[in-house]
């Protein structure tokens, strides 16, 4: 008997009718000879209106409580699922995240997995139950409740579906699938048959919402074929798996992500000595800021410029950091500006090709957007611009590199259902 994790993101059960409607697809699931496990998110925007809530409150809860308080969220759909199953006349169960033995960092807001234990799962599976779990959220050593970070109910699909060995994992959202962007914004994005985790784990880590990067990660390390798919049909979606058709690799460019989330922070007339660099990145480090682009120019007198970038929410307490270190080294003052964005390409195909760089910046100067920085990697370029221009110069970029259109004819290769 096949194991298959289904995975329902918040719009996919956002109200009772589309619950009900994830139920019967279950259903249909476990008709069809399968024990299934089913993720859930939190219904519709539910999360936000918990994080709403908590700023009525307070400007600075405590981390700790606000993991108890969006937890909360998972809790609500996963026993309204199960109710809904189970008015279907089939056997099933509701488990939180610590219930099933979720294990996590003691991180709280964006604890990674450390294991999950099947043991339960299996009990439960066994008996001819369909099995329910709250997404988002595990629970440390001590039995603290932490949630993984915003999308993250896709990472504790893949690492459930991990550690039960599942046959695939489905991931059920609003899209029917990866497309080479956010189709929100190219109407006429293409969706992608087949990708490559590592080219994934790179649109996901750059913005591409479609999937948590951790669950890419996990699905890479753990071998799990991920099936990114439409929750309101049944087409076909998109494979993340380790290799694709040599037709598909040819593609220079196979995606272009956006993130919104980022802010840039520039210290000036840094001292141009040995130790410099480690006591700000160290000092950023040991207060859990996570880095993202470092530009360092090039020296003039003894002295150099060092900017680097930070997701929005960091900003405040990374000012904080960086002022203290101005001081410390005797730097020369610092600025930040919070309304950038960065705009990537991915594509596995970029390392043997030149050039590719230079049609992306190329693309940008002819919107006459300005780059303000670059960031590349053997499958990715990166540049951060002005967070008003974002969306234009995806469709700029996406254009470029003529990604837009139809299926093209050598791309039709996957049928399953
Ligand atoms: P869920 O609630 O099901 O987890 P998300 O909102 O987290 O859904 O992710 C799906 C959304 O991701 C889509 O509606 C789409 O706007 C966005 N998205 C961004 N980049 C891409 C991409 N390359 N392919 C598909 N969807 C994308
Ligand atoms: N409910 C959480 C969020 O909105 C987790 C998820 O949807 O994956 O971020
Ligand atoms: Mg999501």
């Amino acid at each position: 008997m096949a194991i298959v994790v289904q995975k329902f993101g918040g719009s996919s059960v956002a109200n009772p009718e589309r619950i009900q409607r994830v139920a019967r697809r279950v259903v249909e699931t476990k008709a069809a000879g399968n024990q299934v496990v089913v993720i859930v998110s939190a219904m519709g925007d539910s999360t936000d209106d918990l994080i709403d809530l908590a700023r009525q409150i307070t400007d600075k809860p405590k981390a700790r409580e606000m993991d108890m308080l969006l937890a909360t969220g998972e809790q609500v759909s996963i026993a309204l699922l199960a109710m809904a199953i189970d008015k279907l006349g089939h056997s099933v169960l509701s488990l939180t995240g610590p219930q099933v033995g979720i294990l996590t960092e003691h991180v709280h807001g964006k604890a990674k997995i450390l294991d999950v234990n099947p043991e339960r799962l299996r009990l439960e599976l066994d008996a001819g139950n369909i099995v329910i779990v709250a997404g988002f959220q595990g629970a440390t050593e001590t039995g603290e409740i932490t949630t993984l970070g915003r999308g993250g109910s896709d990472t504790t699909a893949v690492a459930v579906a991990a550690a039960l060995k599942a046959d695939v994992c489905e991931i059920f959202t609003d899209v029917d699938g990866v497309y080479t962007t956010d189709p929100r914004v190219v109407s006429n994005a293409r969706k992608l048959n087949r990708i490559t985790y590592d080219e994934m784990l790179e649109l996901a880590s750059l913005g591409a919402q479609v999937l948590h990067p951790r669950s890419v990660e996990v699905g890479k390390e753990y071998n799990v074929p991920i099936h990114v798919r439409s929750s309101f049909n049944y087409n076909p979606g998109t494979i993340v798996q380790e290799v694709v058709d040599e037709v598909e690799k040819d593609m220079m460019v196979r995606g272009v992500a956006y993130d919104l989330n980022v802010a840039k922070i520039g210290l000036f007339d840094v001292p141009d000595k040995p130790g410099v660099a480690r006591t700000l990145f160290k000092a950023l480090a040991e207060r859990r800021v996570n880095v993202d682009m470092i530009i360092q120019s090039a020296m003039r007198d003894d002295k150099n410029d060092i900017a680097f970038t930070v997701g929005k929410d960091d900003l405040e307490l990374a000012v904080e950091v960086v002022k203290e270190v101005n001081e410390a080294i005797g730097a020369g003052g610092l600025t930040y500006d919070a309304d950038l964005a960065k705009v990537s390409i991915v594509g596995a195909g970029m390392v043997s090709r030149p050039g590719v760089a230079a049609m992306m910046f190329e693309a940008l100067a002819d919107e006459g957007i300005n780059i303000d920085m670059i960031a590349t990697s053997e499958i990715k370029v990166s540049c951060v611009v002005s967070a008003s221009e974002a969306k234009r110069a995806v469709q700029a970029i996406h254009k470029a590199f003529e990604l837009e259109g139809d299926v093209a004819a050598n791309d039709e290769g996957f049928k399953a259902g």
